[in-house]
């Protein structure tokens, strides 16, 4: 027989009858066995409703749902104030924007991409790849693209006034393999804005 083991229990001199003693959150309701080390492993009942077992009864106060309260709050203490939250999500946005009115490759990035998502929204399809991954070209070549089929007078200087134009309509595609073929750089220009056409028609016109 062991040392130390009562040999009627099977338990240790030293074992503690803890059933229905409490422990913070914990009531502890059986001994359900012994762990490697021959540590008896208790059943207790959390205040919360769930049932768990520990084999460091003086210690746990809960079944984890205290840790997790613990955690939780302290998480909503560091959180920032909903004013200063709105402040920042607005100042960031509006640095966005700034971004992408001096920044050609920004600028056609988001164009591109609004694009891509409402094209392949229309098949639908929903854009779960970054644009420039399933498209298979860079936003560099794309800039460089459109770069090289500038009309006289377009320029990075005014983006608001021209606008990327599909040669094949997108609107010709019927699933995302056709969005994702019509968006390739073969297919894109760039073209005056409806509201600047006639302005730039008449321009030409007169030169
Ligand atoms: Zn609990």
């Amino acid at each position: 027989m062991t040392k130390g083991v009562d040999p009627q229990t099977g338990r240790s001199h030293r074992f503690i009858d803890r059933a229905g003693v409490r422990s913070g959150r914990l009531v502890f309701v059986r001994q359900v066995g012994f762990n490697r080390h021959r540590h008896p492993v208790w059943e207790a009942r959390c205040d919360c409703g769930s049932v768990t077992t520990t084999t460091t009864p003086a210690k746990t106060k809960s079944c984890g749902c205290l840790q997790r309260e613990v955690a939780a709050d302290r998480q909503k203490a560091r959180a920032l104030p909903k004013a200063e939250k709105a402040r920042r999500v607005a100042a960031n946005a509006s640095r966005q924007r700034a971004r992408r009115r001096t920044d050609p490759v920004r600028a056609m990035q988001a164009r591109l991409s609004r694009l891509h998502r409402h094209a392949l929204a229309q098949v639908g399809a929903i854009k779960t790849s970054p644009t420039f991954e399933q498209l298979g070209y860079t936003a560099d070549q794309f800039v460089a693209h459109i770069e090289r089929q500038f009309v006289k007078g377009m320029g990075w200087h005014n983006m608001g006034e021209w606008q990327i134009d599909h040669i094949i309509p997108v609107s010709e595609a019927t699933n995302e393999a056709d969005v994702v073929a019509l968006n390739q750089l073969s297919n894109l220009r760039p073209m005056w804005s409806p509201e600047n056409n006639s302005k730039k028609n008449k321009r030409l016109s007169l030169l």
